[in-house]
Order: structure tokens, then sequence, then C-alpha cells
């Protein structure tokens, strides 16, 4: 199975993925996780992206597809995976597209999560991680209303989106999601 994972920053994606990999066997593909690594090795491309990451902002799209491209070359990426923070605008998402078309490996679903802002924030307040400062949570809260929600709607137009209600326990929206996925005819004959 080859999934899209949306959802706004504090929804919970990052440990509902973390589940979903191990029940459908896939490789988490996070360009969060890939560029804090980047960031931490202090590579080339970890110091470029850390100036828009530490504003709250997208970095920018070029250094985001090189990463996404080379990760999705390695082998283990044939048994599926789970996209989680990418793509998060239109250009990224049209450039997945034309990759995996190139790969004859289109994607099977969009999982939206949904969580209202005013929880998302008060979410957020509490993890106390160096990019959640109340400025930085705003800024990348507003990244995320104008770069990605546009996403929702080119997905809803190919048909692939599907929603989930994300507020609730782990488990609930564990059992909500798997519903969903398991529910998918699609993907029967792929799992
Ligand atoms: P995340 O852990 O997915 O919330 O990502 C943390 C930060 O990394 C974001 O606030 C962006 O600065 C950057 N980032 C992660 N994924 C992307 C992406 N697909 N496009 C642009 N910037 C990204």
């Amino acid at each position: 199975m080859r999934l899209v994972f949306i959802g706004p920053p504090g929804a919970g994606k990052g440990t509902q993925a973390a589940r979903l990999i191990e029940r459908y066997s896939l490789v988490h593909l996070s360009t969060g996780d890939m560029l804090r690594a980047a960031r931490d090795a202090q590579t080339e491309i970890g110091r470029k992206a850390d100036a828009y990451m530490s504003r709250g902002e997208l970095v920018p799209d070029e250094i985001i597809l090189a990463i996404v491209e080379e990760r999705l070359n390695q082998p283990d990426c044939a048994r599926g995976f789970l996209l989680d923070g990418f793509p998060r605008t239109i250009a990224q998402a049209e450039a997945l597209d034309r990759m995996l078309a190139a790969r004859g490996t289109p994607l099977d679903v969009v999982l939206e999560l949904r969580v209202p802002e005013e929880e998302l924030f008060r979410r957020l307040a509490g993890r106390g991680r160096s990019d959640d400062s109340p400025e930085v949570i705003r800024q990348r809260l507003v990244a995320y209303r104008n770069q990605t929600q546009p996403l929702l709607d080119y997905y809803g137009r190919t048909g692939l989106l599907r929603s989930v209600d994300g507020v609730g326990t782990v488990d609930e929206v564990f059992e909500r999601i798997v519903s969903l996925l398991d529910a998918y005819p699609a993907q029967e004959s792929r799992l």
C-alpha cells in the first residue's frame, strides 16, 4: 500500500503513523524526520533547511524533492510506504505524481487526519520541542492552512482522499483509520 498521510502539526500523525507502518508493514517516510536528521548531522541540506524550519516556514521544494526522490529509490520502498509530512504543497504533490508514475507505482490512498485548530494549539504548546514556541506554532498552522489545505482539494479531485476525525484517544483514532483502510477495496490486491 502506498499512502499519503496529511494533517496539521499536532494532529497526532506521527503517533498514528508509527502504528500504521507496523500494522501494514510500510516504510515510514517523514520529511520532517529526514530534515531533522540532516540538521543534526550538519549536512549542507540540513543547514539550509534549518533556516526555514526554525521560522516555521516550509523548506523550498527543490530541497524536499531531492531528499524524497533519493529515499524512494531505495529498495525497501517497494513494499509500500506511508508519506508523513510530504507532500505539503500542490507543486510537491504534482512532483510526487510524476515520480510515482515514472515508477509505475501510483498512490493508493490519501488519508487526512482532521483536528480543530484550538485543539492543535493546545496540544502543540504542551509538547516542548524547539520549534514549538507559540509564535512558531502559529506560523506552522498558518503554513498548513495556506499551503497544505489546497492539497485536500487536489486529492479530492483524484478520488484518493479519505478523511478521519483525529479527536479522541490514540486508540480510538487508530481504530477509525484501520477500519477505513481495511474497508478500502483497492487495498486487498495490493497489501
Ligand atoms: P514536520 O515534522 O513534518 O512538522 O516538519 C517540520 C518542519 O520541517 C516543517 O515546519 C518544515 O519547515 C519542514 N518540512 C517538513 N516536511 C516538509 C515539506 N514536505 N515541505 C516543506 N517543508 C517541510
